[in-house]
Order: structure tokens, then sequence, then C-alpha cells
């Protein structure tokens, strides 16, 4: 692998901004497949994982291995703004919830898309600086008459389901601190749970449990020890603080629970995925050695009172961002011929687990990812026997998976039929580098600071640097036999853009990837059946519901997140634009999304370069410690983000004042002046200048290169 710089990391992308216009809703004509009402009842998916154990697999079969040719638009709504969507819908009694960007919630009638409701949080777009990966939300909670949605600056708000009013509306973070909230919350019984995110900046993670009706707090568990002087809260983190060393509560700790989350009714359980240290660096955070729990685990607490039950760490000492927040699905398993109740994860460490859900026992841990930091998981002691290289950080030994891991939050499904596990994978190497400055050792900056020199990964300054790339990063559609741990097929390597995934009992599974393309493939063989061009990159899974005795699949397009913030190295080949769109297929659907416009801009000729090549490489580190996570390695942003080397003239101008006095605050770009100083922030604007140039007389010489 020709792997000598490197990538942090995904996906495809999408450049610039575009007017939200609505689509006109597509006329209801007479469905050509309509099943009666007795074969296709009225079926909603009500909650964020469809059924309690979150296996995304739908009983609904009119869309089937032989239909699906005939899958076609019922509708489209285009969100209002334009970053990353990485929402679940949820359909209930024929409104389609779904969320975009900024925590908003719109609320669609399910068969024609015509807006309902709308519902605008006012997040401080200030917070887009508090958070790692974007202002995006994975979608809201149902329960009762209510819609529950947390918000991206760290509150809990319960929406009336009918009319989008606020019933109540509680803050479950400190807002000075860099906490944000990204995922869907969960219902338990009387309860609405949710953690939070912010283990990239410093903060300690939690989940906290607040009653439905009044909002008021039930509980919270903190997933790693805070500072011992102010005394544990609970046994579990007297017993957790035993495995770490240093002053780790200074960084925070990390062990955010930022996404994964299952209530289990039978055992009366509640999981969560818990997700990386604060910082990444582990001799940083933690020198002395020591597990570190709860980090990267799966810890089981009692629903009602938060009380912990146990847990399995999956990356003992972690340091590779290889957090246990993936998707969590519970499922009974025959196992060596004897029925388990299991909980099964593809975490980012790239181990498919499967763990005896009642008790935490390790039932099996299979390779099912691109892996060179273990060779096995020791069954006796379930702990995974790292490699000799696994820990060298000399900023050239590469990592795999990299910290955006083998499998990231965009969730896998479940296939009772076919028994497989159907995982979105990623293969995406990265090089860590012990901290050089002084900053990157230091807590507390509330900025994105993982420990680690961050210059490892500047991608090297060659013209064919999308085209090395192809041959490097790379993804694919894995189906997983969990009881045998092994792959029984997977889809062409390709472009590391594939989204969630949706599987139906019609025999069939859903994607978004593949460049802009929804796809159905058979679930049992893998072999593609149907797709369709939605515009856009998709991340975010589809889902499926019936209306009238109609089957309709749903999808949240729209291209953002992480991917997009870090990953525009990759992002930056897939001359695309963004769109945040809401699109519903059905058999015979006839409905057509508006032409492309191409994208006619023109880059600004840049102003030379003033400074020395010393002033021009000292930019280059400092961009790539302050600037990279939100405007790319290497200046090639996924389009979220302004890609700097267009920057005009008139931007130039006032570069201090944007970069040091925080006059673009109101639009995320908050201020650096403690961390940049006016110098640094000059070198910035060179080695900007610099990159400009360069593509300038690139794109001159040869025209669509890049
Ligand atoms: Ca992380």
């Amino acid at each position: 692998m020709r792997a000598i710089f490197v990538v942090l990391i995904i996906l495809l992308a999408a450049c610039g901004r575009q007017e939200s216009t609505q689509e006109g809703a597509a006329p209801q004509e007479a469905p050509p497949f309509t099943a009666s009402k007795t074969t296709l009842p009225d079926t909603d998916w009500s909650s964020h994982g469809l059924d309690w154990g979150e296996q995304r697999h739908s009983g609904l079969a009119q869309i089937n291995v032989e239909t699906v040719k005939d899958l076609g638009l019922a509708w489209s709504f285009d969100m209002y703004t334009q970053r990353g969507v990485e929402a679940t819908p949820l359909m209930v009694n024929g409104t389609l919830y779904v969320t975009g960007s900024w925590s908003m919630v719109y609320a669609l009638d399910a068969i024609n898309g015509e807006l309902k409701w709308f519902y605008d949080p006012e997040v401080d777009r200030a917070f887009l600086a508090k958070g790692c990966c974007d202002a995006v939300n994975r979608g809201v909670a149902y329960s009762d008459g209510k819609v529950l949605v947390a918000t991206y600056d760290g509150r809990l708000v319960a929406l009336n389901a009918e009319t989008g009013k606020v019933i109540w509306d509680v803050q479950t973070t400190d807002r000075n601190k860099p906490y944000t909230i990204t995922g869907a919350p969960r219902i338990a019984k009387n309860m609405v749970i949710i953690g939070n995110g912010g283990a990239e900046l410093g903060v300690r993670g939690y989940v906290s449990a607040y009653d439905i009706e009044t909002g008021e707090m039930v509980w919270r568990f903190y997933t790693v020890p805070g500072n011992p002087a102010d005394g544990f809260e609970s046994k579990a983190m007297d017993m957790a603080a035993k495995t770490w060393t240093g002053e780790w509560w200074k960084w925070g700790g990390g062990g955010t629970a930022w996404d994964s989350m299952v209530y289990d009714p039978e055992l009366d359980l509640f999981y969560i995925g818990v997700g990386n240290g604060s910082p990444w660096n582990a001799r940083v955070r933690s020198p002395e050695g020591g597990d570190n729990l709860f980090l990267a685990s799966i810890v089981a607490v009692r629903p009602d009172t938060g009380e912990y039950v146990w847990h399995y760490q999956t990356t003992p000492r972690e340091t590779w961002d290889y957090t246990a927040t993936q998707h969590i699905i519970l499922a009974d398993l025959e196992i060596d011929g004897k029925p388990r109740k299991v909980l099964m994860q593809a975490p980012k460490n790239g181990f498919f687990y499967v763990l005896d859900r009642a008790t935490g026992e390790l039932l099996s841990a299979e390779i099912y990812g691109v892996v060179n930091w273990a060779t096995h998981v020791d069954m006796e002691t379930g702990r995974p026997v790292e490699t000799a290289n696994a820990r060298v950080f000399d900023g050239k030994n590469i990592s795999l998976p990299s910290n955006a891991g083998a499998h990231n939050w965009p969730p896998m499904s479940y296939n009772p039929d076919t028994g497989l596990v159907y995982i979105p994978t990623l293969v995406m190497p990265v090089a860590f580098l012990q901290p050089i400055e002084d900053q990157d050792s230091k807590p507390g900056g509330g900025r994105w600071n993982v420990g680690f020199d961050r210059i490892a990964n500047v991608p090297p300054p060659v013209p064919n640097f999308d085209e090395i790339l192809e041959g490097v990063v790379s993804g694919q559609l894995i189906a997983w036999d969990p009881v045998n741990g092994e792959p029984r097929w997977a889809s062409e390597p390709g472009r590391p853009d594939g989204g969630g995934v949706l599987s139906t009992a019609g025999g069939i599974i859903f994607q978004g990837g593949k460049g802009g393309r929804l796809v159905s493939y058979n679930a049992a063989d893998g072999d593609e059946l149907w797709s369709a061009d939605v515009q856009t990159a998709v991340m975010a899974p589809p889902i499926t519901y019936a209306i009238n005795g109609q089957q309709y699949i749903a999808i949240a397009a729209g291209f953002g997140g992480g991917f997009a913030a870090e990953g525009g190295t990759v992002a930056h080949a897939w001359k695309v634009r963004n769109r945040s769109r809401v699109l519903v297929y059905k058999l015979g659907g006839k409905h057509q999304l508006p032409a492309v416009v191409p994208d006619t801009r023109v880059m600004p000729e840049p102003e030379p370069v003033t400074a020395s090549s010393e002033v021009v490489q000292r930019g280059t580190v400092v961009y790539h410690r302050q600037c990279e996570y939100c405007h790319g390695a290497g200046l090639r942003t996924g389009g979220v983000n302004p890609d700097l080397r267009w920057s005009p003239a008139a931007t130039h101008d006032i570069w201090q004042d944007i970069v040091l006095g925080g006059i673009l605050e109101a639009r995320g770009m908050v201020s650096f002046s403690e961390y940049v100083s006016e110098e640094d922030a000059e070198a910035i604007r060179q080695y900007v200048l610099a990159e400009a140039n360069r593509l300038y007389q690139r794109e001159h010489a040869e025209p669509g290169g890049g």
C-alpha cells in the first residue's frame, strides 16, 4: 500500500451552497403494485433502529427482489440548510420526522412530502467550533405524542408531534465547555436518554436520563472518572479510576457516548457505546499506563437508576480514536448449539464482537476490517493481542484502521432470515506523531487537540494526489456471518462513500453511496438489483414504512459531518455540490428531481506569496494543528466549510480580523487568538496563498484538475 502520508477520514463530497427550493409534491397516482390492506397493514418506523434490538430489518416485502426494479421516486423535499445530514427519519401515523443540520426538525406528510411543521432550535453558530464533526444530527425519538430532539448546543427538547410546539427544553451540558450533541435520543420506560460528544476537544463523557413528561433529570452515568479529589459519583467510577494514571481529568478524559445506546426490555438493561479518550494519545492522557475504563467499552446499566451492571472494553488503553460508539444490535443467535441473547457491534477497531448481553461475556471477536494494530483477541482474557508496531507513533508508521475506523457511525442492519449483518466498512490509513509542540500536549484549550502532532497527515504537494488516494482509501459493504465470524459476501471495493444500511423481508438491502446513488442489493448474495441517482452523497441510513397498502423507502441524503470536515482529501475529488434532501420511493413512483445545475464558479486569481519558504512551512504546520479539522488536510475541504484556496482578495484583506478577531463567529468561525499569534495567522495565509497559486496554475494548465 502506498500510504506514505495520510488522510484522516472519509467519504465523498460536494462543494458550495445552494439556494434551498422546496419541491412541489408529486400528485398521488394510483399505485400499480398495491397489495391489499389486509396483506400490507400500515407500518410505522417509530424508533431509531426500528425495533428494540435496533436490527433495522423491516418485515415489509412489497418491494422485494422481484419488484424493486420498478421502484421510483414518490416525492422529495429540500432541507433549508446545506450542511451534513446523518438522520434516521421516523415515520409515525403518516408523518415523517427528520432532522437536518443545526438540529432542525422537519415534519413531513409521509405520502406526499408536504411540510406539516418545522422546528428550528436556533443553535448558536459559534458551537460549530466546539464540535469535531459538523453540526449534524442523527434523528429524533418519538414517544406518545412527543417528538424528542437533542440539539448541537447540548439541549434536549420535547415537541408536540402534531404541532411542533415546544413542551420542554433542558440543557444537558455545560455550555462553557466544548460539549455538543449529534446523536438521537433513546426511549427507555418513562425516560428519554441522551449522551454527548466533544472528546476531541477536551470533555468528560456521560449519559443522562430525563423524565419524558417533565424533562427532569432522573440519573446521569459518567463514562470516565473525574478528579479523585472531588470524590467519585459511584462505585463504578471508583473501580474505573484504578485504571487511570496521571492527571487525566485536566483533559476531560473523554469517553463521550455520542451515538449508540440500546434499551433491552427483555433483560431490563440499557447498553451504552462509549467513545475514545480525551486526548486520543494515551501517553499524554494517562502517562503511567492503565486500561482507562470505560473508554472504547460497551457498558450495561440499569435503566431505572443508571447503576452499572457490566462492561466489556474493546480497546484497552485506547489511543487511536477507536470508539465503541458504533451501532449496537441485539439479537437471539444459536451459538455452539445453544440459543444466546447477544449484543453485536463492529466498532472502529476492526473486530466484530458478539457478547452475551445478560453478562457481558465475550462469545467471539473476529477481524472484519483491515487491521494492523492487533492480531487477534485472546478468548481467555478477552483482550486484544497488539502487534509490535501498534503503538509506534513516529509519523511514518501506518495505523489501520485509522481514527475514522473500519466502520464508523453509519448503521449496520441484521436480517434474521439470512443471518447476516450488513456493515458499511472503510479502509483509511493514518499516521500518528507524538507531540512536538507544547500546545499538542496541553489540556484545557477547548479546541481540537488530540495529543498528537497532526502534521504527520499533511498530504504531499503532488498534482495527482487524488489519483494516489484511489488505491489507498476504500470502502465496501460486507455481509457478515456473526455465528461463524466470517464474511459471506462483499460489494466491490470503491470509494469510502457507503452510508447506513436498511434490510427488509423482501430479501433486499438498501444503502446510499456509489458516488451519489441509492442502491439495492440482493441480501443473499450482494447482486446489485436497482439504483437511483440522488444527486448528492449519502451518509444516513434508509428506512421503510407502509401507508394505505403502499410500501415506501425513505432516505435523508446529503454530505457533511466528519467525513467532509476532515475527509476533504477524499471528498475533494468528487465535484458535485451537496444537497440536503429527503427522498421517498415507492413502486411505480414517477417524480423527477430537478436537473443538476452545473457548477460554473471560477477560482479567483490569487495574489503572489510574499513570505519565505520557512514562513510558508510554519503556516503549513500551524494550519494542520488549528484549521485542518474543519478546512481539510492540504486545504482540500469536503465542501461543507470553505476551501480557503478560493478565498477572494477581500477575504485576504481582513484575514487577521477573521482568524484572530472572530468577526465571522456568527457563521461558526470563532476567534483563534488564544491559540494562534498574529505572525502565525499571517504564516497560515502565506501557506494558503502558496497552495492557491499551485492549484490556480494547475487548473489553468489542465482544466478539471485539482
Ligand atoms: Ca472521536
